[in-house]
């Protein structure tokens, strides 16, 4: 059987000309950058041009770049960098729908005397700016907002909130995971201080992100020890993991505007289907600002895990709420702060394309599905017979 995945806001594949460009570093080309050898030099060179690729698709200077072990890194050393660098100002602004990879952190720096304001969101999953604007004083330190959220795909007006809190005097920063190679960036016009990426959703490796620093944004470095990353973020570089995500930047910006309309021409005929064929389902998130890649469908009555099981036996991957989460029997927090009620939040399905989908792969989930919807309803306690 073959897999048809639809789980791209989870992880995507590697694409093959990344994987061509890391293969020789792991036991050719497998040099220590700071080495003084000519051997360790090359590698040196190999980080710099992977720091120009992804400097190319952000729009902003390769100085700007640090590169870290992922999103998750990227969170965590924008946040605590960005207090330890003001600590006379104790609150940190963010909202109800960002990423574990945010929230857990504001969540814990609540506990350790910070004030933390978490915006809420509207039904379609949008944030009020005027609260933003009310909520931001002299004491705000950080506001972090995700660029698009992993669940919905919601894309929120960030570039517009990077303007407003610059006019208060602090720090934004936005966890962009779910948004670069999906959308376009850029940063040279932009008023964003703080922004992270994570290799491993835009076909490069797993285990390499970046944080992009504006000039003159202070950070005081999270991770202590040797001087590379020009003393912002010790540890010997992850080479293969640099040069991966530097390719990846590259082809995404090759092909951003031509993959966008494919993507979003499959993903609109799967959602249109779904919601056409199954009744009682309906779409969660603003339908007009959403990455392309993206749809988050609530099925009444029925359990998004069961859905998952089943679409499991005929090879189709999709996911039932962010992967992180998954695994767990609570409904996704990101559903249940949209006001989405707790049975419809329950039966949630998100399906993430990518490049490497087909019509073909569509049109078979779009005969396989409505079936296993049928048949779970009439196993429902919940629908009256
Ligand atoms: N932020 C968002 C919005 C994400 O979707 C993810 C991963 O799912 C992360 C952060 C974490 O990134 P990483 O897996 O690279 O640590």
């Amino acid at each position: 059987m073959t897999t048809i995945y639809f789980d791209n806001n989870a992880t995507t594949k590697v694409a093959e000309e990344v994987l061509e460009e890391i293969r020789p570093l792991f036991c050719d080309l497998y040099g220590n950058p700071s080495s003084m050898h000519t051997f360790g030099g090359q590698m040196g060179r190999r980080i710099r041009q992977a720091r120009e690729q992804v400097a190319a698709l952000l729009g902003c200077d390769p100085s700007e770049i640090i590169f870290t072990s992922g999103g998750t890194e990227s969170d965590n050393a924008a946040i605590k960098g960005t207090l330890a660098a003001a600590p006379n100002k104790r609150t940190i602004i963010t909202t109800r729908v960002e990423h574990p990879a945010v929230l857990t952190v504001c969540r814990d720096l609540e506990n350790h005397g910070y004030n933390v304001v978490e915006l809420g969101v509207d039904r379609q999953g949008r944030l009020d700016l005027t609260e933003l604007e009310d909520r931001l004083d002299d004491d705000t330190a950080l506001v972090t907002i995700m660029y698009a959220n992993n669940e919905t795909g919601v894309i929120l007006p960030v570039e517009r909130i990077a303007d407003l809190v610059a006019s208060k005097g602090a720090v934004f920063h936005t966890d962009a995971v779910q948004a670069v190679g999906k959308i376009p960036l850029n940063l040279s016009k932009s008023s964003i201080d703080l922004l992270s990426l994570s290799g491993h959703k835009l076909h490069g490796p797993k285990g390499i992100g970046v944080l992009y620093v504006r000039k003159g944004t202070r950070l005081s470095p999270y991770m202590l020890g040797g001087h590379q990353e020009a003393g912002r973020r010790a540890g010997t570089e992850n080479v293969p993991g640099i040069v991966g995500l530097g390719k990846a930047c590259e082809l995404a910006a090759d092909n951003l505007e031509e993959e966008n309309s494919r993507v979003k021409f499959l993903r609109d005929k799967l959602e249109a289907a779904i919601l056409e064929k199954c009744p009682d389902c309906r779409l969660n998130g603003d339908p007009d600002h959403r990455l392309p890649n993206t749809c988050n469908i609530s099925f009444e009555y029925i359990e998004g895990e069961a859905i998952l099981l089943m679409l499991d036996k005929y090879g189709i991957c999709a996911s039932s709420g962010s992967a992180c989460t998954s695994g767990s029997l609570e409904p996704s927090h990101v559903l249940r702060a949209m006001g989405v009620p707790f049975t419809a939040a329950h039966g949630s399905i998100r399906f993430s394309l990518s490049r490497y989908n087909t019509e073909e792969e569509v049109d078979y989930t779009i005969k396989k599905l409505p079936p296993i919807i049928s048949r779970l309803r009439e196993l429902s306690p919940f629908v009256v017979k």
